[in-house]
C-alpha cells in the first residue's frame, strides 16, 4: 500500500546517520508537504522519465537527455563526448557550452539558455542548473503536473574556480552519476593539489626538465590553467587543448594566457613553462620531443591507481571533476528526493549503500562513460587537425585505449579491476 511505503521510507530515512545540519528535518517536511495525497496519484501515472536504448527519454515532453543515438530533440548536460553526440535534429544546452559544441559537433541546430531559465517542451517545464563538472555543465530539471525530476549529468560539489559551482536542486526523483561511488574516493581540497603541482613544476624547472601535465581537454585543462601559479612560468598547450580554449574564449570566458605549441615553438622556451596535454598525447612522438621531461597525470583514478599509472607517469595528481563519495551522498541528500537512479560508475555498490541508508535507489543502464570520452574525441581531433611539431608531424595513432562506451582519461582505467 503506497501510504505504508511512504511511512516506511520515512522511518528508514530518519535512521540515517549521514544527514547533516537539519537536512533530514527539511527532507521530512518536504515529503509531507510535497507528496501528501497526490503521491497516490503519482504512483499510478507514467513516470516522467524513461530509460530507453537511445537515452533518457521524457515521453510527455518528447525530448531526450544526452541521447547516444540520434533523436529529434536533445537536451545536453555538457559537451563531453559521451553526453553530446552528433546527429540530433535539435540541441538545447547552456550558453557556455555553445562554442565547444559547435566546434566538436559542427553545424548543429543549437538553442542555448542561462542557468535557471525556464522553457516549455510540450507542457513540461525544463531548466538547467549548475552541475560544477566543467564549464557550461548543467543538471536538467523537469517539472510536470507537480512532480520534479532532475538529471544530474556529471557533477562535482567542489568549486573548481572556473565552472559555475554545483547547486543542489530539490526534486522527487534524482538521476545521478556515481563514477566515484566507493568510500575509498575522498578528494582533498584542490588548493593542496595545486600546491603540489606548482612545487613539482618549479622543481622540474630547477632541474632543467620540461613539465608535461595531462588532463582532458574540456574542463580539466582549463581548471589547471586557472589555478596554476603563473609566476613560475608560461603555459603551453597541445593543439587539442588550445582549440577548446579558443572555443571557450569565443564564448566570452576569460582564461589565463596560453601559447599553442607549433613547429616554431622553441624547445628551450617550453622547458621553462608547463605543457598541458590531452590523454591522447601520452606516449606519442609529440610528447617524446620534450625530453627530458617529467610527466604528471591529473585524474580521480590516481586515488587508488596512482601506483600503476606512475609506471607511465612520474606524478599522479588526484584531481577529479566528479563528486567523491561524500560529495555524491551530500548532493543526493540535498535534493530531498524520494528515489535515486544511478546511471554510471559503481552503480551496484552505491545503490546498495543508498538503499541501506534509506533511499530508494536503482541502477539504470546507460552508455555514459566515466567522463568526457576524451580518447575518441581527442584522437579524432588530432586526425582532423594535425599540428606540425619541431620533430615533424604528430603521430595520428593514439595509444590511449578507446572503449566502446566512450571513456576518457579517467575512464580509460575503468575497465580494470576497480580495487
Ligand atoms: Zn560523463
Ligand atoms: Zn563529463
Amino acid at each position: 500500500m503506497p501510504h505504508s511505503l511512504q511511512v516506511s521510507t520515512r522511518s528508514k530515512r530518519s535512521r540515517r546517520s549521514i544527514s547533516k545540519n537539519g537536512t533530514l528535518q527539511l527532507t521530512d517536511t518536504y515529503f509531507k508537504t510535497n507528496f501528501g495525497n497526490h503521491r497516490l496519484f503519482s504512483m499510478a501515472k507514467k513516470p516522467l522519465l524513461e530509460f530507453t536504448d537511445k537515452g533518457i527519454y521524457c515521453p510527455a515532453g518528447k525530448f531526450y537527455i544526452d541521447p547516444w543515438k540520434p533523436v529529434d530533440d536533445a537536451v545536453i548536460t555538457h559537451a563531453h563526448a559521451d553526453h553530446a553526440y552528433f546527429g540530433n535534429k535539435h540541441y538545447l544546452a547552456h550558453h557556455f557550452s555553445k562554442e565547444v559544441l559547435l566546434y566538436r559537433l559542427g553545424d548543429i541546430q543549437l538553442q542555448t539558455v542561462a542557468y535557471g531559465e525556464k522553457i516549455m517542451k510540450n507542457g513540461v517545464q525544463v531548466s538547467l542548473h549548475p552541475a560544477g563538472h566543467v564549464i557550461g555543465s548543467a543538471q536538467v530539471r523537469m517539472e510536470y503536473q507537480g512532480e520534479v525530476w532532475v538529471v544530474s549529468g556529471d557533477y562535482k560539489v567542489e568549486d573548481d574556480g572556473i565552472s559555475t559551482p554545483f547547486e543542489p536542486v530539490r526534486c522527487h526523483h534524482f538521476i545521478s552519476e556515481c563514477t566515484f561511488g566507493m568510500p575509498v574516493y575522498q578528494w582533498k581540497p584542490q588548493a593542496g593539489i595545486f600546491n603540489d603541482i606548482d612545487s613539482w613544476w618549479f622543481s622540474n624547472q630547477q632541474h632543467g626538465l620540461a613539465t608535461v601535465l595531462v588532463g582532458y581537454s574540456l574542463g580539466k585543462a582549463q581548471r589547471i590553467l586557472q589555478n596554476l601559479d603563473l609566476n613560475i612560468g608560461k603555459v603551453y598547450t597541445h593543439g587539442v587543448i588550445e582549440n577548446t580554449n579558443e572555443a571557450l574564449r569565443r564564448n566570452g570566458l576569460l582564461l589565463n594566457p596560453t601559447e599553442r605549441i607549433t613547429a616554431d615553438t622553441l624547445k628551450e622556451e617550453v622547458r621553462k613553462g608547463i605543457i598541458l596535454a590531452p590523454p591522447s598525447s601520452v606516449g606519442t612522438p609529440w610528447m617524446r620531443k620534450f625530453q627530458p621531461y617529467s610527466f604528471g597525470y591529473c585524474s580521480g583514478w590516481m586515488a587508488i591507481r596512482g601506483a600503476k599509472r606512475r609506471r607511465a607517469a612520474d606524478r599522479g595528481f588526484v584531481l577529479s571533476d566528479h563528486a567523491d563519495w561524500d560529495g555524491l551522498i551530500s548532493a543526493i541528500d540535498a535534493t530531498g528526493c524520494e528515489s535515486v537512479y544511478l546511471t554510471h560508475g559503481y552503480t551496484a555498490t552505491f545503490a546498495r549503500y543508498l538503499n541501506e541508508i534509506g533511499f530508494d535507489a536503482h541502477e539504470v543502464h546507460t552508455l555514459y562513460g566515466d567522463d568526457e570520452g576524451a580518447a575518441p574525441s581527442d584522437a579524432a581531433e588530432e586526425e582532423r587537425s594535425v599540428q606540425p611539431t619541431p620533430e615533424g608531424k604528430v603521430s595520428k595513432r593514439s595509444e590511449v585505449k578507446v572503449s566502446p562506451s566512450g571513456e576518457d582519461s579517467e575512464g580509460a582505467d575503468a575497465g580494470e579491476e576497480p580495487l
